[in-house]
């Protein structure tokens, strides 16, 4: 049982909670504590916030809980509203489009909204900037944490040499190789695709060269399936590039060239703004929580960014967290109560949402058996055509299904009594 006494009142100079990585989903949940009025320190190993272009999809549900940090203004004003997006085929062209406005009368937020993750970071440093109650410690790379009972403490390595951080709970936010979940000994099974990711950004308007095309795309293929989606800045194209193509050679601007040519011809070329591969995994932590230490985002599961749901339901586990946080602090709820929600919430959404779906979107883009191609697009024309499949299947690709049937840091219930368990 976890001792929270003396904790109720972190602005008057209790240890304040310690987010270790300043990633989209650590300065989530930063921001959600800082607006509660609770004391944090955001710990961050690089000496800027990064300039990242990976996550350009933000669906309703994480609008909606974006709301309470007043980020989700900022973000319209900058990204694109889009209500449609579709299934097509190398061969066959468009095989099914789906339409977000079937979900109007569920969401304000009807729609994909298409925004770079880097404006997202932006934002939310600009946020943290201006908060009194957030210490930022970028330059400082954590190494270790340990739970001492009574606090939770981290070890870092900054500009004046190693240190030592002492807080009332540590959340690790620092992606996918975190250090916070191996200084736990917490294991993270899973697979890695053997093909690497690659995925590049264009000024191009790609409906000039595939008509019809909407501004997001999922593209089967049997030998090289896509995706193909539009932000603020850029369309980008991704593809995956056999394991047995070394980087060097994936990303040579000839063959880069060549790819592009070879989705749809541009005459002259395309330009290039910027072009990243990745290591695409699925994989998730076998704890979330440990003591007062807890993971979140790619620290605690990472999946193929087929459907754009990773930062999203990273954003999740960061508002559900620090709510619970929140009351433990302020209101003197059972902690171990709490974070065993977490847990268990979090936990199960990320492998029966996050993991099945992102699998089962890359399985149906390089699916190679002929048949099952085929069956595969006849569901999809199926599902797009009745608007009660539709909409079913749209809840749960924008996230909402598992909002609405788990909550957000709602408070852990009695599965007898269903009475809510705050003390
Ligand atoms: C090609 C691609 C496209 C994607 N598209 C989408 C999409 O459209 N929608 C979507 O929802 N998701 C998408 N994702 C996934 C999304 O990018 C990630 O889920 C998201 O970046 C996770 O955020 P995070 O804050 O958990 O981790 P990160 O963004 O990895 O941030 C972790 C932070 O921790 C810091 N850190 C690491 N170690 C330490 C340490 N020891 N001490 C201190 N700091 C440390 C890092 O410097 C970093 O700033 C995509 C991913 C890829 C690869």
């Amino acid at each position: 049982m976890l001792n929270v006494t003396g904790m109720t009142s972190a602005v008057t100079g209790r240890p304040p909670v310690i987010v270790v990585g300043a990633g989209p989903v650590g300065m989530t949940a930063a921001a959600v504590l800082a607006r509660e009025g609770l004391r944090v320190v955001v710990v961050e190993a690089t000496t800027e916030p990064m300039p990242d272009w990976r996550a350009s999809t933000f669906h309703a549900a994480t609008l909606e809980l974006l709301e309470r940090i007043d980020i989700t203004p900022r973000m319209h004003a900058e990204g694109l509203v889009v209500p449609r997006y579709q299934f097509r085929d190398r061969t066959d062209g468009l095989v099914a489009e789906f339409d977000l406005t079937l979900l109007a009368d569920e969401t304000s937020y009807p729609y994909r909204l298409q925004l770079n993750q880097q404006r997202l970071v932006r934002f939310l440093y600009d946020r943290l900037l201006a908060e009194p109650h957030v210490d930022l410690r970028f330059g400082t790379r954590v190494t270790g944490v340990s739970d001492t009972g009574g606090a939770a403490t981290v070890s870092a390595e900054g500009p004046d040499g190693p240190e030592t951080i002492t807080g009332c709970f540590v959340i690790g936010a620092d992606g996918p190789a975190s250090t916070v979940r191996r200084s736990l000994g917490v294991p993270f099974d899973g697979h890695t695709y053997p093909e690497r990711f690659l995925i590049v950004s264009t000024p191009v308007d790609m409906r000039t060269r595939l008509p019809g095309l909407a501004e997001v795309n999922y593209v089967s293929d049997p030998r090289q399936w896509l995706f193909i989606l539009h932000t603020p800045e850029a369309w980008r194209v991704l593809w995956p590039v056999p394991a047995d193509q070394p980087p060097e050679e994936a990303t040579r601007p000839e063959v880069i060239q060549r790819q592009l040519q070879g989705v749809a011809p541009l005459p002259g070329g395309y330009p290039v703004i910027d072009h990243q591969i990745y290591n695409v995994h699925q994989r998730v932590a076998e704890r979330f929580r440990t003591g007062r230490v807890a993971l979140i985002g790619d620290a605690a599961h990472i999946n193929s960014p087929v459907g754009g749901v990773g930062l999203n339901s990273g954003i999740h586990d960061a508002v559900d967290l620090t709510l619970r946080l929140t009351r433990i602090l302020t209101e003197g709820a059972d902690a171990d109560a709490e974070l065993d929600a977490f847990e268990a919430r979090r936990r199960r959404v990320a492998l029966e949402y996050v993991q099945a779906d992102t699998q089962r979107n890359t399985d149906r883009l390089r699916e190679t058996d002929p048949a099952v191609r085929r069956r595969n697009h006849d569901d999809l024309r199926a599902i797009a055509a009745d608007p009660d499949r539709a909409r079913a299947w749209l809840r749960r690709v924008s996230l909402l299904e598992s909002v609405r049937r788990f909550g957000i840091g709602t408070p852990p219930i009695e599965p007898d009594t269903h009475e809510v368990r705050i003390r």
